[in-house]
């Protein structure tokens, strides 16, 4: 999607900070980190949101999921937040699915 943030930095017409990528996904560390750790990994093809997510493109949430584990354990993240906010009032500012991965800080819950 040409108007997209994200979009941009998977072209690279955006530089970013890339912790992974691979066929599917792209993951990179976060402008504003909310943790000593805070990346975001999301998938190449453009969904707006948690709320786009069908039959038709879901293979790529349980991918990311796997990438989320495998980066945590490469990393030895024992202990770790996967957010996704969707809609203005649950936070989302960005509207290209995206799964925030936090660690290294404790937690609170519920979160604000
Ligand atoms: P949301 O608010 O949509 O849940 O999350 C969007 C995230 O993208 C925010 O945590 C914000 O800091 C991050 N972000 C916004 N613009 C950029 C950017 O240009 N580069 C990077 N690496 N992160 C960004
Ligand atoms: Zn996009």
């Amino acid at each position: 999607m040409s108007d997209c943030l994200f979009c941009k930095i998977i072209a690279g017409d955006i530089p970013s900070s890339k912790v992974y990528e691979d066929d599917l996904c792209f993951a990179f560390n976060d402008i504003a980190p909310q943790a000593p750790k805070h990346f975001l990994v999301i998938p190449k093809a453009h969904i707006g949101s948690v709320s786009e997510v069908n039959s038709e493109n879901s293979a790529v949430v349980a991918h990311i999921f796997e990438v989320i584990a495998k980066i945590a354990a490469e990393q030895g993240m024992d202990s770790y937040r996967v957010v996704s906010n969707i809609g203005e009032q649950a936070g989302q500012s960005v509207f290209h699915l995206h799964f925030h991965v936090l660690s290294g800080r404790d937690m609170t819950w519920p979160p604000g």
